[in-house]
């Protein structure tokens, strides 16, 4: 009678067979139902096929009585169930099990439901989860010959289990992505060295039997995260591991392509130098002539008697232009030419001074003072007198115009390891940061009559002396030119 005042909804339980059937549907989570006294009401197929029982003997037991030993985190004996099961025992636990040699690592959870009239009932599910720590205790494992081969890679190394988590992290890894191996083990997961969908691309190229091999992924060019945010572009190299048959997870090799990629723009640009070279030693020998043939009539003309004052004044123009074309073209062969260095020992402050003296009616008319910091002991060495005035000249050019109100021109000259530094510092008004990567470009200048060459010009005559230029600037401070040239004993 009551129960047809009940709304339908309130008395309706799923049909007992039903939950039995869903249980059993169940095959990889093994599952016990426990009633009020802990005595097992039903038991799923994949929890009686898993630990080898028979239905029909378990059936009304209590659980305890199950012989399965398990342990528990604390080492402690378990049955299948402790003693007693209340609401506050943990939902979810981690147990072992010994079988055949072999520990099995459960994941179990409990959950009470409360049946009909307060009656509880307890679901017990298990599932193996051994497989999620077997590459684990294998990593434990690794003895220290394995682990010091690891470390000394110059490549990253990372291996991750199958959900992700990182179980070795080398210092090579740590250079290229900015993390330490402690900050990386166990608690970052490894998609988040990678950008985006990337980490799903490169799982989804290893199962694919076209890079490498099924499981394998060979040389694969791609971008990792660095801790700062900023992409990294790798070359990647990933295996599936396995054990017994089974997955267990992912080792991936990767090499840092930062430094590769400047040689290939370096390359580039010395080839399109090599065929401006060319370019520009044609273009020069067919516009030299006839421009000395023009210069040098204007010049004779312009000596003439008689001359209306105008005239004399354009002809004169014609041969101070021609002029700058001249030097314009001489620039331009002096940095495609690229004659050997005629190297000899010398010494470089003397020859600093002498420049400086050479321009010195330019510094006075800017009222730009002159420093020279040279350390006192700087072993003679060999260099091409001339073409390291020429690199001279062309900085203090650039840091002369740079001040057009006055300032300091600094140089210091001093030995680190093997190699003599020079420091060329002014304090004009700077580069702006956009313009950095620039400067070395043939033709670039921010000057209305410059050439864009004397940096160009400089780089490859260091480059001859095996040295290297580089340039900082801070806008409205100034700008230091550092070149460093490996002291070679004669
Ligand atoms: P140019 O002097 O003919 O312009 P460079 O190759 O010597 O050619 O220099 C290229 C450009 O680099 C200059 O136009 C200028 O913008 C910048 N630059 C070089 N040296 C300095 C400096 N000391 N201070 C500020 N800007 C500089
Ligand atoms: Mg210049």
């Amino acid at each position: 009678m009551t129960s047809s005042r009940t709304p339908r909804s309130l008395t309706r339980k799923p049909p007992e067979r039903l939950f039995a059937r869903l249980l059993d549907s169940l095959a990889d989570t093994y599952a016990l139902v426990l009633d009020d006294d802990l005595r097992i009401t039903y038991a799923n197929v994949s929890f009686l096929k898993h630990f080898g029982l028979k239905w029909e003997k378990i059936i009304g037991r209590p659980c305890q009585d199950l012989g399965t030993p398990f342990l528990g985190t604390d080492a402690l004996k378990l049955g299948f169930c402790p003693e007693e099961l209340s609401p506050w025992y943990p939902a979810r636990t981690l147990m072992t099990r010994e079988a055949q040699d072999k520990v099995h690592v459960y994941e179990c959870t409990l959950n009470h439901l409360e049946g009909r009239r307060g009656a509880a009932w307890t679901l017990w599910s298990l599932r193996d989860v051994t497989d999620r720590f077997r590459l684990e205790s294998r990593v434990r494992q690794m003895d220290e010959l394995e682990r010091n081969l690891v470390q000394a890679s110059m490549d990253g190394i990372i291996v991750n289990d199958m959900l992700g988590n990182v179980l070795i992290f080398n210092d090579g890894a740590g250079k290229i992505l900015g993390y330490t191996p402690e900050e990386a083990i166990g608690k970052i997961k490894v998609y988040k060295f990678y950008p985006n969908n990337t980490a799903r691309e490169i799982k989804r190229l290893i199962y694919d039997p076209a890079h490498g091999g099924a499981g394998i992924l060979e040389n694969y060019e791609t971008q990792a995260r660095h801790k700062d945010g900023s992409l990294v572009p790798i070359w990647l190299s990933a295996r599936l591991l396995h054990e017994d048959g089974r997955e267990v997870g992912i080792v991936g090799y990767f090499r840092d392509l930062r430094e590769r990629r400047r040689l290939e723009t370096e390359l580039l640009r010395s080839e399109r130098l090599a065929t401006l070279g060319k370019m520009v030693a044609h273009i020069s020998h067919e516009i030299k002539n006839p421009l000395i043939t023009i210069g040098g009539f204007a010049a004779q003309l312009g000596r003439l008697p008689d001359l209306p004052e105008d005239a004399r004044r354009r002809l004169n123009l014609i041969h101070q232009e021609v002029q700058r074309l001249e030097k314009f073209l001489t620039d331009m062969s002096a940095f495609t030419r690229g004659a050997p260095p005629q190297k000899t020992v010398g010494d470089l402050p003397a020859l600093i001074r002498e420049v400086a003296e050479l321009m010195d009616s330019g510094f006075k008319e800017r009222a730009v003072v002159f420093h020279l910091h040279a350390q006192k002991r700087i072993p003679p060495f060999a260099f091409d007198c001339g073409q390291i005035r020429q690199v001279l000249i062309n900085l203090f050019k650039n840091a002369l115009e740079a001040m057009p109100e006055g300032g300091d021109l600094t140089v210091s000259a001093t030995v680190q390891d093997d190699d003599l530094v020079l420091k060329i510092t002014d304090t004009g008004h700077g580069i702006p940061p956009e313009q950095l990567h620039n400067l070395f470009t043939p033709f670039f200048t921010t000057k209305p009559g410059g050439t864009g060459l004397g940096l160009i010009i400089c780089r490859g005559l260091i480059a001859q002396h095996q040295g290297e230029i580089t340039i900082e600037s801070v806008v409205d401070r100034g700008t230091t030119c550092t070149i460093r040239l490996p002291i070679v004993s004669a």
